[in-house]
């Protein structure tokens, strides 16, 4: 039984990313200004409008383009930023890029009005239906607003994930609608070669990103990697532990603490994917992953059979050993987001990187029966490879939230000092669903570990 290999990460990735970034919107910036953009706003109050208004359509676009690029699932990106990261950032250029639509679509109206002496409805409704490809943009716009629209809490507490995911993908279709008039009656995009291919090479490199990594890589993995499951069995209360391997695991890499995205293809229902962390340190014996049954699809998971092909995307994640920056080792998890803390602690030992002493895990549970993978946990005791520190109980409503009522009189900061003497010398690893890594992150924080030391993970993104 070998262990597999770790993906591949360079610590400059980080700066790398943060430097696309900025060097594209500054990029969109110099090219507002070399066509004219700070002149035009000296020009009159039309022209200056008008200005603002295309100023604010080049950060839209360019901000549409990174966030689409943000979910690409491109690995020098996923591997530096990590997905949870990725997606809280996702939604927040998500919404600012379509408040800067809105603003680009006021403005413009407002400005061209002025100049034509018209109506701004009339303006608005002369613009739509006869600049060139200025009714495709409207239509491209009403979806982009859709999606944002089903993307705010509420309305995307009220609807399955399938559905929203659904919705979220005419984004595409939006962001496609929306860009040919640019490319026909946008200066700021022609008046120079340089613009054009900027523009026009985002636009293909964006594209090019997201068929390579969210289609063909997939694709090409899953028909490589032909994994089966080879056993479904129940674990702790309304979870399952399941098995797969295939014939060409050794090619994988993959380290403990990251996920997959799997869609076990049982018949009807197998296009639902699920994201699904490593519940055991992913050897050449196989990948397991530890899943709770008692959501949508639950029932259809745990009656698979053995056999059950298997489709995957990833490794993704950054909850991983290459990350680690000091000699002791401390998990915090809740519920099933125990499952890729267990892996890390295997790995931990099958490494040999337990050398300053046991890995410290506490356990957020709401009764000792929903333990997951008791029997790993156990074991890791017994060799002397982890301490564990049990928090159990419904969860304080008057004092500190993540942790149980009979402790949550306790400051948070206070309550992990008390369990964890070695803070300062630990990398602390957490994972859970909800507010709840927020809340245990923010006091690890305070209590001193730096953001350098401590990573965390959500499931709900
Ligand atoms: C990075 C990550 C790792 C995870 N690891 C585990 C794990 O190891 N064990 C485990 O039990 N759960 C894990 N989860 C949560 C798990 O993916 C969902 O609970 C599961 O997919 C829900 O399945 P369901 O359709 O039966 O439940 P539902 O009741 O239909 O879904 C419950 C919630 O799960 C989330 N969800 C469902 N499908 C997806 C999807 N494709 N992508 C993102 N979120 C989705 C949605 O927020 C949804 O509201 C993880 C989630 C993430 C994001």
């Amino acid at each position: 039984m070998l262990r597999l290999r770790p993906p591949v990460l360079r610590r400059w990735w980080t700066d790398a990313v943060g430097l696309v970034v900025w060097a594209s919107m500054t990029i969109v910036l110099v090219l507002w200004v070399r066509n004219g953009g700070v002149q035009d706003l000296t020009s009159g109050a039309a022209s200056a409008i008008n200005s603002l208004g295309r100023l604010s359509a080049l950060f839209a676009s360019d901000l549409l383009l990174l966030q689409v690029l943000a979910m690409a699932r491109v690995p020098f990106i996923e591997r530096s930023i990590g997905q949870d990261r990725l997606t809280r950032w996702h939604r927040w250029v998500g919404f600012t890029s379509i408040w800067l639509m809105v603003v680009h679509i006021v403005l413009q109206t407002i400005g061209y009005s002025m100049l034509d002496s018209w109506n701004v409805f009339y303006e608005f409704w002369s613009l739509v239906t006869t600049a060139p490809g200025m009714l495709i943009a409207f239509a491209g716009t009403a979806l982009l607003i859709m999606v944002a629209v089903t993307s705010m809490r509420v309305a995307r507490k009220k609807l399955r994930y399938e559905s929203w995911h659904l919705l979220h993908l005419y984004a595409y279709l939006g962001a496609g609608l929306a860009l040919p008039h640019q490319l026909w009656t946008g200066t700021d995009f022609l008046f120079s070669t340089w613009a054009t291919v900027y523009w026009w090479g985002s636009y293909a490199l964006v594209m090019l990103a997201v068929i390579v990594y969210r289609v063909i890589v997939p694709l090409r993995l899953s028909s490589r990697q032909r994994l089966r499951v080879t056993s479904v069995v129940p674990d702790g209360r309304g979870a399952v532990t399941i098995t797969m391997n295939g014939p060409h695991l050794e090619e994988l890499e993959v380290s403990a603490g990251q996920f997959f995205v799997f869609r076990f293809v049982t018949g009807p229902g197998w296009t639902r994917a699920h994201p699904l962390s490593l519940s055991a340190a992913p050897t050449t014996h196989g990948l397991r992953v530890t899943m709770g049954v008692t959501g949508d699809d639950g029932e259809r998971i745990a009656r698979m059979r053995e056999g059950t092909r298997v489709m995957i995307e990833g490794p993704y994640g950054r909850l991983h050993p290459q990350v680690r920056t000091r000699p002791n080792l401390v998990l915090v998890g809740s519920g099933l987001g125990l499952a890729p803390l267990v892996a890390l602690a295997q790995e931990a030992v099958l490494a040999g990187r337990l050398t300053n002493g046991p890995a410290i895990m506490i356990r957020r549970l709401r009764s000792s029966q929903d333990a997951p993978m008791q029997a790993d946990v156990d074991h890791l005791v017994r060799i002397g490879a982890l301490q564990v520190v049990d928090l159990v109980g419904p969860r304080s409503t008057s004092g500190t939230a993540w942790l149980p009522r009979k402790h949550g009189h306790m400051p948070g900061t206070e309550a992990v000092q008390r369990m964890v003497p070695n803070l300062a010398s630990a990398d602390v690893y957490v994972c859970g669903t909800g507010p709840w890594v927020e809340a245990v992150a923010a006091d690890l924080h305070a209590a001193g570990v730096p953001k350098t030391a401590l990573h965390a993970e959500n499931f709900t993104w």
